[in-house]
């Protein structure tokens, strides 16, 4: 599998000029590439549709050279460079071709890049090296700057030296170099061990497993933290003139805030998902597959004006915290990593059922726990974690006969098997 790590540079003026003048002739290529991909298209349009033919990779790669004897200042640029520049160009038209032809008239075709912007420049392969925690780039910029970097604040592990790839970057005036490997992970084996976990605001996860022993790791809720905060310095602004000197005063405090919280929120995240990874004796993980956004935007139909209140503050918390399918990314490589699988299951009625009988009643989503006509009460997150194991259980990706613990398990839980419980209305999905 491939991983990427982000590291931070600290270039000299004397770099940074180099690195934005590399990136200049790459941006002016790709803007020039773009134009010419565009007309293309537009003339293709005219002719009937076998005849068509479009500008692919190799035809603007094979141009470069050509470019580069006209206007020798794009050999600053190392060539490999130039063509991955022209690789993305590719990749973002081909996303853009494929979403016109399945019918979205709104896709539209990669933009060009203004005057501002800092195409990322990537070595592909070769061009860069690192040795004793050092990483330099080739160039041919006439200033003989060397593009070279300390990196030993973030010391590489050997697992990490077969690099595939190595960017440079900027985002929010911080430099970064983002490197690409290939890692070589252990072999996964179902060792029969299954981890149920549901992620939701409040409680980041509530997990089950097959002894029927529960965990329950409440969320940080940063974004609470920081809500009036933000919120306070917002309105400092607001009532400046727009970029007055005191507007940009506030609006820069504004924007650290918001990242700060942004990355607190990141970092409770990134030690989460890697202490249940590790600490589980499963080598199955399964998660409920939330589909964030569709759960946000389905709640906007009720009807009732208080629920609808309710329901408002549910949706923007969803959209707050709406990085858990980012903590599901973190999980499911964390995993990988040591050998372990992240299974989705679709988790659809994971909440409305009763986890015991079966029985699926509607719930508002602010109702805590379960509480249920057979007996059975329990908070609402453990009692969908049930529920994700009943299913996965059940599903086809599980392929063995069901082992004792597995049996015992759907016997004291009948929840989702149809064969236990007839009573369940119909498990079809909606
Ligand atoms: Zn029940």
């Amino acid at each position: 599998m491939q991983l990427s790590q982000k590291i931070r540079i600290y270039p000299t003026k004397e770099q940074l000029k180099v690195l934005w003048d590399l990136s200049e002739k790459c941006r002016l290529i790709y803007n020039f590439a773009l134009s010419d991909r565009i007309d293309n298209w537009k003339e293709q349009n005219e002719v009937s549709e076998e005849d068509r033919k479009y500008i692919t990779y190799t035809t603007q790669q094979n141009e470069l050279p050509e470019i580069k004897h006209k206007y020798p200042e794009y050999k600053w640029v190392y060539s490999k460079v130039l063509q991955m520049t022209l690789r993305n160009l590719d990749a973002s038209y081909k996303s853009f071709f494929a979403l016109w032809k399945s019918g979205d008239k709104n896709a539209r075709p990669p933009r060009f890049k203004g005057k501002q912007y800092f195409t990322t420049l990537c070595y592909n392969q070769s061009g860069f090296d690192i040795e004793n925690d050092i990483i330099s780039f080739s160039h041919k910029h006439p200033s003989k700057t060397e593009i070279s970097f300390d990196i030993s604040h973030y010391p590489l592990k050997e697992e990490t030296k077969k690099i595939k790839q190595v960017e440079i970057f900027t985002k929010k005036g911080k430099w970064f170099v983002s490197i690409t490997y290939e890692f070589q992970e252990p072999k996964y084996i179902d060792n029969g061990k299954y981890q149920a976990i549901d992620l939701g605001v409040s409680n980041i996860i509530s997990a089950v497993n097959l002894d029927g022993k529960f965990i329950q790791i409440k969320s940080r809720r940063v974004d609470l933290y920081w809500k009036n905060k933000l919120q306070e310095v917002q309105s400092k602004r607001d009532h400046c003139k727009k970029y007055s000197r005191r507007w940009k005063k506030y609006h820069l405090k504004f924007c650290r805030m918001k990242s700060k919280c942004a990355n607190q929120l990141k970092d409770f995240q990134h030690k989460i998902s890697k202490q249940i990874v590790e600490n589980t004796k499963a080598n199955t993980i399964i998660v409920g597959d939330l589909n964030v956004k569709s759960m946000a935007k389905k709640k906007k139909t009720t009807k009732s004006p208080r629920k609808n209140k309710a329901n408002k503050t549910l949706n923007h918390s969803i959209q707050n915290t709406g990085s858990l399918g980012r903590f599901v990314q973190f999980l499911t490589y964390k995993a990988r990593k040591i050998g372990k699988r992240v299974i989705r299951i679709d988790e659809s009625y994971t909440t409305q059922t009763c986890a015991k009988c079966g029985v699926r009643v509607k719930r508002e989503l602010s109702e805590r726990d379960i509480t249920c006509d057979c007996g059975h009460q329990m908070d609402r997150d453990l009692n969908s974690a049930v529920n994700i194991m009943i299913k996965f259980l059940m599903s086809d990706n599980l392929s063995h006969q069901p082992s004792l613990k597995e049996e015992s398990f759907l016997r004291k839980w009948n929840g989702f098997s149809t064969t236990h419980s007839p009573k369940i209305c119909s498990p079809a999905k909606a």
